[in-house]
């Protein structure tokens, strides 16, 4: 573990990805769900407002996971006029860890790339842990940021023999195409209904109502839905609630700010359902127990799941020289 005396270490975002790859973020995110539901990791509550300024959203999620010993805050959110008035992305993140021994600042660390390939991860460690074994084809809804990310670590966990996308707007859908291609897998543009043809289907949209309606899902279908993080947006059918088995990162966000929301709202469902994935992990919960079962992950996206690939990024950049190291 880096020492409050090694100084402050500063790893910049391109060095991110040079460090990191979809791998160490699905070994790091499995261990911190796995952490949460031993109870030896905690997210603290999460802070999410609007400030007045730039139309901007902004927040922070926290916690300290004791297995991984890292503590530290992910602050940042969502400057809308961003890529068009300066060329950045709208999505702004920052990782602070902090020496769980002394509260000293241990590291500042680029968010952005961090973000998205941890919340593709806990879709990935989803699908490893609760699609059926033999799943072949692969949906997936939406076509913006994110999507890549989820798509190429969804191609990791199961042997895909093609690929349906959708999204709002058609213009978008090249780039998974381009990304399928790469695999060379077979990739079409569906529309929602032709979503009973999926095994897997990932949701990741900004969406305010449900696109995937119950009767576009078949028997035996895992549910990866990862687009709603806050409250309001939906992207499926609550009733799909009613007749899948959930799961999530945390119950506490899946029913707040996450996709069971509205299952919970409409008291379709209670919180004593949904089962945190972490469980199943640890093999304290059996998750798929048949081949007909839909399953539902909901992944609101924990701060833990930044601090545990943050870590990695920190010893990573320093053992290979690429980080900036500077007195505090
Ligand atoms: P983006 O802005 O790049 O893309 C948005 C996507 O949503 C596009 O495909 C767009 O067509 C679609 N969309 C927007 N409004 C829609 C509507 N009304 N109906 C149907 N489709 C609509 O965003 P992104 O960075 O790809 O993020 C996608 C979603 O994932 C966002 O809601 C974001 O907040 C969420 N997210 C979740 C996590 C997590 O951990 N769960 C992490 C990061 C982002």
């Amino acid at each position: 573990m880096m020492k409050t005396s090694d100084g402050v270490v500063i790893v910049r975002e391109n060095v991110c990805r040079d460090v990191v790859n979809d791998r160490d973020a699905y070994v790091a995110v499995e261990g911190v769900f796995a952490a949460m539901a031993a109870g030896d990791a905690v997210n603290f509550p999460v802070v999410r407002e609007v400030i007045g300024h730039a139309d901007a959203l902004y927040g922070f999620k926290s916690g300290f996971d004791r297995a991984g010993m890292a503590l530290g805050v992910k602050s940042g959110g969502y400057w809308p006029q961003n890529m068009a008035n300066s060329g950045v992305s709208n999505h702004q993140s920052s990782v602070f860890l902090f020496d769980p021994d002394t509260g000293c600042l241990q590291a500042i660390i680029g968010g952005n790339y961090l973000t998205a390939v941890r919340t593709a991860a806990a879709a990935a460690v989803s699908i490893s842990h609760l699609a059926r074994p033999d799943a072949s084809i692969l949906g997936i809804m939406g076509a913006g940021h994110q999507s890549v990310f989820q798509l190429r670590a969804a191609l990791q966990q199961r042997q895909f023999s093609k690929i349906l996308g959708w999204n709002r707007s058609v213009d978008a859908l090249p780039r998974l195409a381009k990304l399928a291609d790469e695999y060379a897998i077979p990739f079409e543009a569906v529309t929602p209904d032709a979503m009973t043809q999926a095994d897997v289907i990932i949701t990741i949209t900004s969406s305010h109502q449900p696109l995937l309606m119950a009767d576009h899902v078949s028997p035996g279908t895992h549910l990866v839905c990862m687009g709603t993080d806050t409250k309001g947006k939906q992207e499926i059918d609550p009733a799909l609630f009613s007749i899948g088995t959930s799961f999530t990162d945390e119950v506490a966000q899946s029913v707040t700010i996450g996709e069971a929301q509205h299952a919970i709202a409409t008291g379709l469902i209670n919180e004593a359902a949904i089962v945190p994935i972490g469980r199943v992990i640890n093999k304290d919960h059996a998750g798929r127990t048949s081949d007909d079962e839909i399953t539902i992950f909901d992944g609101t996206g924990v701060g833990l799941q930044d601090l545990a690939l943050a870590s990695v990024v920190m010893r990573r950049a320093v053992e290979a020289g690429s980080a900036t190291t500077v007195s505090f």
